[in-house]
């Protein structure tokens, strides 16, 4: 019989984060006994909304909160639209018809139609299921969590989104330079990992070597990896860029490795236009594989998150937790989760990215003190525990008319 009593619980924490963590957040816990909370987003794998979902839903319910988890279905020109939105969010440009628009509600509004929420809190992820509020009678607050890089949305679509938003009694963005001029009252949560998944727990040596053998993929050079969804702001084909200079120096294997998320329309023509880049020691992957993620975050001599835009990277911190030196594009959440030169580098250009490829490679002392520091960074700082507490916080904070005390 499976041992269900094995889900991870908050109490597992201590190891990392010290009993009086624990404890803090098991006292903060006990008024919201059997609170009621629903999360909604638009896929249950396949990005970072819904890796942090998986683990966060079972650690908030591990401390009493009944939370549960809802994904909005839609049609492939629904998650078009949503996808460009995504993109416009992130700066990029958008043809925003009112054909697009009204796709947009009526499909969020036949999700209303087949999803009720009688809950005492709702929080909506991302902008795919935003306008649901319109069509509920609130009996909590509802909480929107923007999740992308809001460093520099499109005016036109913000706008449009922007009415929406202030319909909600809190918003939560990943850091605080995505702040909006809005009425509803802003919080700034980083997202976190769960150092217990298979993502992330520490896997044997012949569990990793089994992962890359099954894949072909060579250990007899060091690994230069890459793990994200086939998504232009990974700027994919600047990695490839970057590791064809750094290996007129160095010689080092390349592993691209991606999914693709259900609400995510673009991937498999980003996948397609990679594979011309494919070598002998370029080698571009497309599959689910969640212990093939660990092996090579753990194996890489350095992992790069070469991001334009990042809302947070969780591939970042996934990685600095097994102790691999993470070269990220000095953009958005990265800037938060990388320090210059103490626990990883932060890079501006494709040459920069190349040079600290080769300087990495070259040298495994720097590698091994650059990963000691990323460890401990996550240790302190992007662990699930300091999420769920933030979540705590803010569930006491609400009034009974749902406006948050003090703002
Ligand atoms: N991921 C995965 N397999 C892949 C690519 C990505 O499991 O082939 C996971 C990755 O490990 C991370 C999440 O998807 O947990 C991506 O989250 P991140 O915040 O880095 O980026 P997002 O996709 O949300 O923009």
């Amino acid at each position: 019989m499976i041992n269900h009593a094995r889900l991870v619980t908050i109490e597992d924490y201590e190891k990392y984060v010290g009993p009086e963590n624990v404890d803090r957040i098991l006292r903060k816990a006990k008024p919201l006994q059997d609170l009621h909370v629903v999360n909604v987003n638009s896929t249950y794998y396949g990005g970072g909304v819904a890796e942090l979902l998986g683990s966060m839903t079972i650690l908030m319910n591990s401390v009493g909160i009944k939370t549960g988890w809802r994904v909005i279905q839609g049609s492939p020109d629904f998650f078009s639209i949503t996808k460009k939105m995504h993109n416009a969010l992130q700066g990029g440009e958008i043809n925003l018809t009112e054909r697009k628009k009204e796709i947009y509600e009526a499909v969020v509004y036949e999700n209303v139609m087949r999803t009720h929420l009688e809950h005492d809190v709702v929080i909506i992820h991302d902008p795919q299921p935003l306008p649901m509020i319109d069509h509920y009678r609130k009996r909590g607050p509802w909480i929107w969590r923007g999740h992308v890089d809001m460093s520099s949305p499109n005016p036109e679509l913000w706008d449009y989104l922007a009415p929406f938003v202030e319909k909600y009694d809190a918003a939560i963005f990943s850091i605080k330079e995505y702040a909006q001029k809005l009425k509803t009252p802003q919080l700034f949560f980083m997202p976190a990992i769960d150092p217990f998944s298979i993502k992330n727990h520490p896997l044997t040596e012949e569990e990793m070597t089994e992962r890359l053998e099954h894949y072909h993929i060579p250990t007899d050079l060091p690994l230069v990896v890459q793990v994200s969804r086939f998504d232009i702001w990974k700027d994919p084909k600047g990695v490839v860029e970057a590791f064809k200079i750094a290996r007129q120096e160095v010689d080092c294997t390349l592993v691209l490795l991606g999914n693709v998320a259900t609400d995510d329309p673009e991937g498999p023509e980003i996948y397609e236009s990679l594979l011309e880049c494919q070598e002998e020691r370029i080698i571009i992957l497309s599959v689910q594989d969640t212990a093939l993620v660990n092996a090579l975050q753990t194996r890489a001599a350095v992992v790069l998150q070469k991001s334009l835009r990042e809302g947070f990277g969780l591939t970042v911190s996934e990685a600095m937790w097994k102790g691999t030196p993470v070269i990220g594009g000095n953009v958005g959440g990265i800037r938060y989760q990388i320090e210059d030169g103490v626990n990883g580098f932060l890079v501006n250009t494709v040459e920069e990215a190349a040079a600290r490829i080769v300087q990495l490679v070259k040298d495994e002392a720097l590698q091994k003190r650059l990963g000691e520091a990323a460890r401990e960074t996550v240790r302190q700082k992007f662990l699930l525990s300091r999420n769920l507490e933030q979540y705590l916080d803010l569930f006491s904070s609400f009034e009974t008319n749902f406006t948050l005390k003090g703002m």
